[in-house]
């Protein structure tokens, strides 16, 4: 059964658009673009719309967990600027949803009334050097020392670290033929002595940067565990519970919302921009070229939120989850560059905000589960014989 918007994320949708025309303007949406600048003020005036209590149930201050909600706000923020969606990432998914599903009880208690408030990031620490889609090779290691932990290794493309109050650590905690047994997940506050953050330079996602991590002897308290000791060596199951499911849509929803917006720029544009004594919009190529960027569009967004429903009712979704990843960052790349070819030379030019959309595009396929990850899991979960 298809989704169907309640009344209740129309008015959100409609405060956040208010927001966004208010608190984002184009103009300064731009400058946090080009000068990779996090806005920490305009984040925390979103934060009182309520936002970030999304992922957090009521026990711990939020009004949660609403997925649909919560991915209408990811794309409603992303048609302006992933300097301000990044970071809601990593507040109500990053932190809330993975405290929210495997933190300790302390770790609840401690954590998930501060993230309702906006008030903690998590960065996730999963991308090694020599580690991308296989993640269960990551190489950083932890040992126990008593009451402490050291962490050795390093994070690569690990989005907003120096922004982060706790890097989501996986680290290796056993020997290495014990995969899959050998995981477990540390928080470890980039501030911690032995821990050295470089920002690195992607062509997108500008705001909440890529970065390199060094993690030297880091040494952090046992209670720095994800889980408690019960998570000591369980790090693998915390990743792929229904966490990874919202990871993929929490993608997704960027991906929608980058490629709504940049159909409504070549919308408007192509109905300014005359040519051979007409409007642009008045020639079939282009009219066809809209209708069918629309449709496309109409297919993400269906795809996005009867995935995301389904998380809400408990329904399975691990399949629709994978397919709406897939389906909507392949589908937004292509819509973001046939946008760009409407829109002709001004397009490639800093002027207009379609190259931004573009940059930031050409990263939604690839992180959080690339395309070719997404189509082996929905094979294998769909059962196709491997011969
Ligand atoms: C801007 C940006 C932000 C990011 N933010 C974060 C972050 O905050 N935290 C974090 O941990 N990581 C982050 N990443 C890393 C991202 O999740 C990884 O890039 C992603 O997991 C893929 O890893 P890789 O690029 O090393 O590709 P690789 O794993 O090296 O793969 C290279 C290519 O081979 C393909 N491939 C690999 N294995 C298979 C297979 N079994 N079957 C078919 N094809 C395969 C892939 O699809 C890809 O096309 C970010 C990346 C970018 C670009």
């Amino acid at each position: 059964m298809s989704h169907v918007e309640s009344s209740e994320t129309t008015m959100l949708r409609d405060s956040l658009r208010r927001f966004v025309d208010k608190e984002m303007p184009r103009e300064l949406a731009r400058k946090w673009d080009r000068e990779d600048i996090f806005p920490r003020d305009v984040f925390a005036r979103l934060c009182e719309l309520g936002v970030t209590g999304l992922t957090v149930s009521e026990a711990y201050g939020g009004t949660g967990p609403n997925i649909v909600a919560t991915m209408a706000t990811i794309e409603e923020l992303a048609k302006r600027s992933l300097a301000v969606a990044v970071p809601y990432i990593m507040c109500v998914c990053y932190a809330g949803m993975n405290i929210g599903e495997s933190g300790s009880p302390q770790q609840k208690a401690e954590l998930l009334p501060k993230i309702a408030q906006g008030k903690i990031l998590f960065a996730y620490g999963l991308t090694e050097p020599n580690v991308g889609a296989d993640l269960a090779s990551v190489e950083t290691t932890a040992r126990r020392q008593g009451d402490k932990v050291i962490v050795n290794g390093a994070k690569s493309f690990c989005s907003g670290a120096h922004l982060s109050d706790y890097i989501y650590c996986l680290v290796r905690t056993d020997s290495p033929d014990k995969r899959y047994k050998n995981l477990s997940i540390i928080l470890i506050p980039p501030s911690t002595p032995g821990v050295t953050v470089r920002v690195t330079d992607a062509i997108g996602m500008k705001g909440a940067p890529t970065t390199d991590v060094s993690l030297v002897d880091v040494e952090v308290p046992a209670s720095a565990i994800v889980g408690g000791d019960a998570g000591w060596n369980n790090g693998w199951s915390m990743l792929v519970g229904s966490v990874l499911n919202v990871e993929r849509l929490e993608v997704a929803a960027m991906a929608l919302g980058i490629a709504e917006a940049a159909v409504a720029d070549a919308w408007s544009y192509s109905q300014e921009r005359v040519q051979f004594g007409r409007t642009i919009s008045g020639f079939q190529a282009i009219r066809h070229s809209l209708a069918n960027v629309r449709t496309d569009l109409h297919a993400c967004r269906l795809m996005l939120y009867d995935a995301a429903s389904r998380v809400d009712r408990g329904a399975p979704c691990n399949v629709e989850s994978a397919m709406a990843k897939l389906f909507i960052c392949e589908k937004g790349k292509s819509i973001v560059l046939e946008c760009q070819t409407i829109i002709g030379a001004y397009g490639l030019t800093r002027e207009f905000d379609i190259e931004k959309y573009v940059r930031d595009m050409l990263i939604l396929p690839i992180a959080g589960g690339s395309s070719n990850i997404q189509r082996n899991n929905i094979a294998n979960m769909l059962g196709l014989s491997k011969g």
